[in-house]
């Protein structure tokens, strides 16, 4: 498939496509080969409050709109989605570098965000208690708030878009997204099939741009919430700015996740896994893992570990052969290549290092290849940071008290995994360790949507988590009525007199 993507992205507000007038436009370009597929434009104050007051106008209409409608259109949007599958997958690849299998599964994981909003009838259910009081009754009915506005990381340009806005809308709010600046050519066509399937106009605004067109979200008091998926920096800005303006804020942010290999594993499955969790997608991912907790034994593994690495290297989109794709820019390949320099001068032993990596036709990508790090410490910054690349960094403890200590203390909680053979093992790590997102056997734990995306500590900030019944709670209001109805017919009246006597 080739595109043809416009000189600059659009925004979409008041339910129409729109260039902005921005003259601070922002390059979109090829990881892989640095080419320029397009520009972004930072959203003027003028287009920023256009697309607010519509997604306020809106919202009084919307709000009302039946909600076996509203799940109609998410029902129709899934249906597009599914179709246009392989078609996201390329765009996404074109700006992202990834490879298509990791594209497709981007997609993916969103359509079953998607999935979860057709049942929003169920999911917005109340409760009821009859007879709270003697002929008083009491049930509770979600409603929508108002506007919300989300804001989205580079390195899922489809799933993390469509953990928000679809949600979000089937509860009956209105949304206004302000994708990554970075790859903003994925969420565009997502939005693109969204109005396809029906979505009235104004449901849904994109705007563009950095911090000044997020800081007026933040700070509008017609928006009600924001729901934020990036860095951790960024995050606390987000969450402080949001929540002292009083608004509802959940931010997904940074994370360090270790996996505990235990010496009763499965020796060829704790290799295999760790060499997709720890390198696939170049290790941008927020659940990709980047420590390996060795307990014990399985230290002597890491050197038929570094064998498998050897193997695989990153490479174009369309190479069937490439395990993975570039970093997203130069500078966070930069970033990671100043992390590995790190960890040699610290004195962590790089046992296979990926600084010097190139890919035949492409001299202009942003590659790293594998790179494995033992004798980690925790006090070395390759541990304390989040690398965000294809790096391992491996620390070896005597005990699973040992390791379940170590990562109790880092301060993020996003994912961790435990390898063993032992139920008691597991049952143990799965009790006391302080992560949100625990995997036995798994390596990679990201719950399905009817479940919710729950990081913990650092690497979450907020109560309601993204996805699952806890989106919709965080989407909506409760509120709780309390009734009585006086019987005042005659008869009614009669037969209290009667029992009265
Ligand atoms: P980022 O924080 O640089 O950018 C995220 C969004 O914030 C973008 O839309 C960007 O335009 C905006 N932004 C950037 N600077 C801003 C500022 N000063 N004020 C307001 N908004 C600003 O993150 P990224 O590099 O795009 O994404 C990678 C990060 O996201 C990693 O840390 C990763 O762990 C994290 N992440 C977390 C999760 C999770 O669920 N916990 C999921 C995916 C990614």
């Amino acid at each position: 498939m080739s595109f043809n993507f416009p000189s600059q992205v659009p925004l979409f507000i008041e339910g129409e496509w729109q260039q902005s007038q921005s003259k601070q436009l922002i390059p979109v370009t090829n990881p892989a080969t640095q080419e320029v597929l397009t520009q972004v434009p930072c959203a003027t104050e003028d287009e920023m409050a256009r697309a607010i007051a519509s997604a306020a106008e809106t919202f009084k209409s919307w709000k009302d709109t039946a909600v076996p409608v509203r799940a109609r259109i998410m029902l129709k949007y899934q249906q597009l989605l599914k179709e246009h599958h392989d078609e996201l997958a390329e765009i996404l690849c074109q700006e992202t570098g990834k490879t298509f299998e990791d594209a497709k599964g981007d997609v993916f994981r969103g359509i079953e965000v998607v999935e979860h909003a057709c049942n929003i009838a169920s999911l917005t259910m109340g409760e009821t208690v009859e007879n709270v009081a003697r002929t008083i009754d009491c049930f509770s009915v979600t409603q929508p708030m108002g506007v919300f506005a989300g804001i989205t990381p580079f390195n899922f340009p489809a799933m993390i878009p469509l953990w928000m806005f679809p949600l979000a809308i089937a509860c009956g709010n209105t949304f206004i997204l302000k994708p990554s600046e970075q790859d903003p050519l994925t969420p565009t066509r997502l939005v693109e099939l969204f109005e396809e399937a029906g979505a009235p106009k104004g449901v849904l605004q994109v705007v563009h741009g950095g911090k000044e067109q997020v800081d007026t979200l933040l700070t509008h008091p017609e928006v009600k919430g924001i729901s934020f998926v990036g860095s951790t920096a960024v995050g606390e800005h987000i969450y402080r700015t949001g929540t002292h303006n009083l608004k509802r804020v959940q931010c997904m942010v940074g994370a360090k996740n270790h996996m505990v290999v235990m010496p009763d594993a499965n020796k060829q499955q704790v290799i295999n896994n760790l060499v997709g969790s720890g390198f696939g997608a170049a290790g941008q991912r927020c659940m990709a893992i980047s420590v390996v907790v060795a307990v014990g034994k399985s230290q002597e593994w890491i050197e038929e570990l570094k064998a498998e690495a050897q193997k695989i290297r990153p490479g174009a989109w369309n190479d069937p052969e490439a395990a993975y794709g570039p970093q997203i820019n130069p500078q966070a390949r930069d970033r990671v290549l100043s992390f590995i320099e790190k960890g040699k001068q610290e004195g962590a032993n790089c046992i296979l290092d990926g600084s010097d990596c190139t890919v035949d036709g492409f001299p202009d990508g942003n590659w790293v290849g594998p790179t494995i790090f033992t004798n980690v410490t925790t006090d070395m910054e390759i541990y304390k940071n989040e690398i965000f690349g294809p790096v391992l960094c491996v620390v070896n403890v005597d005990t699973l008290d040992e390791a379940i200590e170590l990562i109790n203390n880092n301060p993020n909680g996003n994912g961790t995994s435990i390898f063993t053979g032992s139920g008691g093992a597991a049952r143990k790590y799965k009790h006391e360790i302080l992560v949100g997102q625990v995997g036995v056997n798994v390596p990679v734990p990201v719950p399905l949507p009817f479940f919710s995306f729950t990081g913990w500590r650092g690497s979450f900030m907020g109560d309601q988590h993204a996805y699952g019944k806890q989106a919709v709670r965080f989407y909506t209001e409760t509120k709780t009525i309390t009734e009585r109805w006086f019987d005042d017919s005659e008869e009614a009246a009669l037969n209290m007199t009667i029992t009265m006597k």
